[in-house]
């Protein structure tokens, strides 16, 4: 309800303020929830290798499966767990599902993929991090080679020194490909860069919109690409929707693409299906690779 405090007219309360609140507290509530409830599920994107259009592994994305609304995608409640400190829990929860999921489809002779999980800034700040991946792994028997880890620029800019100390621990277990997401939209140290133990870097979808007509995104994208490799890194390509930006990508030495153009990220029966259809099919890019020009 309205407020009026008597006297000079201010509004401590409006209507609007109401009802964002109140959505936000059932949004809470619904989220306290949702891990007993069995809410979330992980969606898998493929990342395709540029060189020979293999499905080489997979973004894990987490979606909320909400009673009444349906998918929430995670940019509307990760910042929510992320305040609330409970995406220690869930990401706890994703990492498991993660590594599980890997290894059945291993069981299950799949070809080999790896998969990324996304961290938040919350779970590499707890130092107790590399433990329970070291724990997930073991309960699950799986070689840590097929897990991959995304962490943003800004998560390792915080605190450069204890992010490399960090990661460097988390190499030791065995886990050696992480990824920088989102690279290009915060501010990265160039002499940090090269002294984190990372194996990627994923160019955000925001320079590879303007591709391949954009001259600041061309120019963007081109140096990424080159002060990638300069590093002896990889570089995924985020966003990819059209046969123009692929084949700009392939053009300039991009190395794994993941999007829409190959597929929306999918829950993990439908993914399995699409890894085996290209398997079988090797040569469905091959009129992407070879664009007429
Ligand atoms: P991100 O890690 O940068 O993930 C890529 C996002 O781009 C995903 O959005 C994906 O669906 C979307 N995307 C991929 N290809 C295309 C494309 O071709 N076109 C368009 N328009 N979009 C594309 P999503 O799934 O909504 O995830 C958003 C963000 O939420 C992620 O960004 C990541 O930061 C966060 N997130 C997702 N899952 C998790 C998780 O398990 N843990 C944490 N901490 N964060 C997560
Ligand atoms: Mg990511
Ligand atoms: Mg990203
Ligand atoms: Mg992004």
């Amino acid at each position: 309800r309205v407020k009026q405090e008597g006297g000079n007219g201010y509004r401590f309360f409006t209507p609007e303020m109401n009802t964002l609140t109140a959505g936000r507290l059932e949004m809470e509530s619904g989220l306290r929830r949702a891990l007993e409830r069995e809410e979330f599920v992980v969606y898998y994107q493929p990342k395709v290798d540029l060189e020979n259009g293999v499905i080489i592994g997979a973004e894990a994305l987490l979606r909320w499966k909400h009673p009444d609304r349906g998918l929430v995608s995670p940019g509307e409640f990760i910042p929510i767990l992320e305040e609330t400190g409970q995406i220690e829990q869930v990401g706890e929860w994703v990492l498991k599902t993660v590594c599980t999921q890997i290894r059945s489809w291993q069981d299950a002779a799949m070809p080999s993929l790896n998969v990324a999980v996304n961290l938040s800034g919350r779970q590499l700040q707890r130092n107790n991090l590399c433990t329970t991946i070291a724990r997930i792994l073991e309960e699950t028997g799986l070689d840590p080679r097929f897990l991959e880890l995304e962490v943003t620029e800004s998560m390792l800019m915080h605190d450069p020194k204890y992010a490399v100390d960090m990661l460097m621990q988390i190499r030791a277990k065995g886990v050696v490909h992480i990824d920088v997401d989102d690279f290009g939209t915060g501010y990265s140290s160039l002499s940090y860069l090269k002294r984190f133990p990372i194996d990627a870097l994923k160019l955000d979808k925001s320079f590879v919109d303007g591709l391949p007509h954009d001259e600041d995104d061309i120019a963007i994208c081109q140096a990424v690409i080159a002060l990638a490799h300069s590093l002896k890194l990889r570089v995924i390509a985020e966003g990819v929707e059209s046969d123009d930006q692929l084949a700009f990508l392939r053009n300039n030495g991009c190395d794994v693409i993941q999007g829409y153009i190959v597929s929306r990220p999918l829950p993990a029966d439908a993914f399995a299906q699409l890894v085996w259809e290209r398997h079988q099919n090797p040569l469905w890019f091959a009129e992407k690779f070879h664009p007429r020009m």
